[in-house]
């Protein structure tokens, strides 16, 4: 069997038991190896196969052989597999072969960064990857675009790298069209692990804030607040 596993944001701690439990069945665990490396000290008997960044398929095709070879084998997300992990490649990568694969969800950084916030995704929200490695920037700024009009909370993932420094600039620019610039926002840095940070703000400061690869930023609707410090998005009951 090929589980495709999401860890959660953290280490153990953060991750579901039906999660620890099916790696604690599997004899090779296959990943990232930022991941790798949050997991490792807890699952001590284990055969682990990691790869850098950018090495998602080689590891992937390398998981689905071994699967097939018969070793229970996990590969594991960060966060949940299906949410720019890597569930969808394996599922591609197996299209005409018979490997069993299961899919053992596990708890996004969307979910945990809003718990350390408050509650901003407490209605309608629209998740965007501002990275434009796999996605055409121009499909990335409509999407900003149309959910900013829409009057969604908006979830950024992979807000900046070294390469894209600016990017949550540019993605704060599109939406200041559609939106107040005193929308509340947030941003959650390494949830779950050592340094975990989570900084409530607003839009024209948010701007010019620096934010890393390991970071998730919130961007409130015309209704989000900021109650005592917490970013709260009413439903509307008071
Ligand atoms: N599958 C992951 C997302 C992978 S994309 C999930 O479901 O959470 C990588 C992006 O996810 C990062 O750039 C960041 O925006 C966000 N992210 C993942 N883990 C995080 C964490 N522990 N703390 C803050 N942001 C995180």
């Amino acid at each position: 069997m090929l589980y495709i596993v999401g860890i959660g944001p953290g280490g153990v701690d953060t991750m579901t038991e039906e999660a620890a439990s099916v790696l604690n069945s599997c004899s090779l665990i296959v990943g990232y190896t930022l991941y790798v490396d949050l997991i490792k000290e807890s699952f001590k008997n284990k055969e682990f196969y990691s790869t850098p960044m950018k090495g998602e398929k080689e590891r992937c095709i390398y998981a689905v052989e071994q699967a097939e070879k018969g070793v229970n084998t996990a590969i594991i997300s960060g966060g949940d597999s299906g949410i720019y992990g890597m569930a969808s490649l394996v599922y591609e990568l197996c299209e005409n072969r018979d490997t069993q694969i299961r899919v053992i969800p596990g708890m996004t950084a969307a979910v945990s960064g809003a718990s350390l916030l408050g509650a901003p995704i407490a209605h309608d929200f629209a998740v965007i990857s501002l990275s434009d490695l796999l996605t055409p920037f121009e499909l990335i700024e409509k999407r900003l675009r149309l959910a900013a009009q829409a009057d969604m909370v908006i979830v950024l993932y992979n807000p900046s790298s070294q390469r894209r420094a600016d990017y949550l600039q540019r993605a704060c620019r599109i939406i200041k069209n559609a939106r107040d610039i005193n929308t509340v926002c947030g941003y959650a840095h390494n949830i779950g692990r050592e340094g975990e940070k989570a900084v409530v703000t607003d839009l024209d400061r948010l701007m010019d804030t620096q934010v890393d690869m390991f970071t998730t930023v919130f961007i409130g609707n015309s209704a989000t607040r900021n109650i005592k410090g917490k970013m709260v998005t009413p439903r509307g009951y008071v």
